[in-house]
């Protein structure tokens, strides 16, 4: 059933105007970090979930018109876990009309072969899976490699590794992969979780279960995503200004020996970052800095699909 004519006025308005945030969100990642050239060939990284299937959306949406001519080749690789349902994404790339591939790899029986039960298989699988899209980028010919990473997984990632790992280190929107070849984006950089949610369910992406493998989900990422959940209720706002925050490191300000020479400074030397007036007096914005209220905060978008 098509229900975009079942949308009311208000409904369809708030709709256009999640896709039109999420536009402007993937076209200022992509500009600011110069994440696409003329004649790139882009690989995008398909799961199954709702995040590579707005990326992938979003991604053909600007296309059309961005100023540089590109090309999108659809990737998903079926790692033969048990129930996987092989249909779903070739026919909905078929109907899309985007070049594709399906990469079949039996992750799943050698993770399964080589891990105890009981233990966790998350770190090999991933490794492994990693190896296989870097080697079908070069099978493709792909320039870049677009992962469906947001900004909701960067600022997890970011807690994940002060909390656990001790380091002041998130996730970025584009780098070298870690055997030298290729360059991975992701366009998503901007974009809130809840919003992708949104548009996820309006366009009723034929979304398939993360949880085939058995595995259990990471329950120390999970933590950290219900802390900054709870943190967005209790404080609208804060999400955006820490993500601002990522965006504004003042390296003479915190304590990395390795990122500023604080053996350098000597009397006689002009102030550097604006020394130390900012902690004389708490003078801290009302609202939180880099937090703009979005209208459809406030707004349910209660539709099944849009076209
Ligand atoms: S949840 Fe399953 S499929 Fe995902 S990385 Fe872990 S083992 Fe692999």
């Amino acid at each position: 059933m098509s229900t975009s004519a079942a949308l009311n006025q208000k409904e369809q308005y708030n709709l256009n105007k999640l896709h039109k945030r999420l536009r402007r969100n993937v076209g200022e990642a992509i500009a600011d970090f110069s994440m696409i050239e003329e004649g790139d060939r882009i690989m995008v990284c398909l799961s199954g979930g709702k995040d590579s299937y707005a990326m992938l959306d979003i991604l053909q949406n600007l296309q059309r018109s961005a100023p540089v001519n590109f090309e999108l080749i659809a990737v998903n690789l079926d790692q033969k876990q048990p129930g996987f349902p092989e249909h779903i994404l070739p026919e909905y790339l078929k109907a899309l009309g985007v070049e594709y591939k399906i990469v079949e790899e039996n992750t799943y029986g050698i993770v399964k072969d080589k891990i105890p039960e009981g233990k966790t298989t998350c770190s090999l699988c991933s490794r492994l899976r990693r190896g296989i899209l870097y080697r079908t980028a070069t099978e493709l010919g792909a320039t870049k490699i677009a992962l469906g990473h947001h900004r909701d997984d960067i600022l997890q990632t970011l807690f994940l590794n002060m909390f656990y790992g001790g380091k002041l280190k998130g996730m970025p929107p584009k780098l070298m992969s870690d055997d030298g070849k290729h360059i991975v984006i992701r366009p998503l950089a901007y974009c809130r979780e809840k919003d992708i949610e949104r548009y996820a369910e309006a366009k009723a992406f034929p979304i398939i279960p993360c949880n085939l493998c058995g595995s259990q989900p990471n329950l120390q990422r999970q933590v950290i995503k219900e802390m900054l959940n709870d943190w967005d209720r209790r404080y609208p706002g804060r999400i955006e200004t820490m993500f601002s925050a990522m965006q504004d490191v003042v390296p003479s300000h915190l304590c990395d020996r390795e990122l500023f020479d604080f053996g350098a400074i000597q009397h006689g030397m002009d102030v550097i970052d604006g020394g130390d007036l900012a902690f004389d007096r708490e003078e801290l914005p009302l609202t939180p800095a880099g937090y703009t209220p979005e209208e459809s905060d406030d707004l349910s978008i209660n539709v099944i699909e849009v076209k």
